[in-house]
């Protein structure tokens, strides 16, 4: 077991794309080992391999509560093939540390992936689940794309980067996101 280094905000290798893997190596089972080690060490729910320097496409979620068993997933050359619906939430990142911001997402998606014997799998993360976002989060991150890319509120944004002493937020990035902020829109007004 290995505790990696996890990349920060500012850094290249976060805003790169990442490659296919075409050979699950003994290697890449290590790193993967080493990613799931890595983010519960540092309370995460999931990490990204870019985020640890690594441009491959490879992530590990694990939304499992406290009081359940540990449930990792590796997810190696993920590819979303359906998303639906619309939500919002404050979320975090670990290499943004304590920098929590409201950012747009698909409230449904499903991923086809393959497992780290280069079985493939299909997951759908249910309406609204922390998994659904997690999914979503993580897989952004092989695209070199980033959770404040989603931000629904870029003052917010601004100030939850500047109070945590992270590099400012590079408005060329922002992602316009009308199908969700539509739904979202109609959803607040029906709440009313
Ligand atoms: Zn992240």
């Amino acid at each position: 077991m290995a505790i990696l280094k996890i990349v920060k905000y500012g850094e290249t290798s976060l805003r790169q794309k990442s490659k296919e893997i075409s050979k699950i190596s003994k290697k890449i089972k290590i790193l993967a080992e080493n990613m799931i080690d890595t983010m519960y060490k540092n309370n995460g729910v999931g990490l990204a391999a870019p985020q640890v320097g690594e441009n491959i496409r490879m992530f590990v979620i694990d939304v499992s509560e406290a009081n359940e068993p540990y449930n990792p997933i590796v997810f190696i050359n993920p590819k979303i093939i359906k998303k639906e619906g619309a939500a919002h939430a404050k979320e975090g990142c670990l290499s943004f540390p304590n920098a929590f911001v409201d950012v747009r997402r698909y409230s449904y998606v499903k991923v086809k992936a393959l497992d780290l014997s280069g079985k493939p799998f299909i997951i759908e993360a249910k309406e609204g689940s922390l998994l659904a976002r997690a999914i979503q989060h993580e897989n952004d991150h092989l695209d070199g794309i980033l959770f404040i890319d989603h931000s629904r509120n870029i003052f917010e944004t601004i100030q939850a980067l500047e109070e945590n002493k992270l590099p400012e937020i590079d408005k060329s990035k922002l992602l316009d996101e009308p199908e969700i902020e539509e739904i979202l829109a109609n959803k607040a007004d029906n709440d009313e």
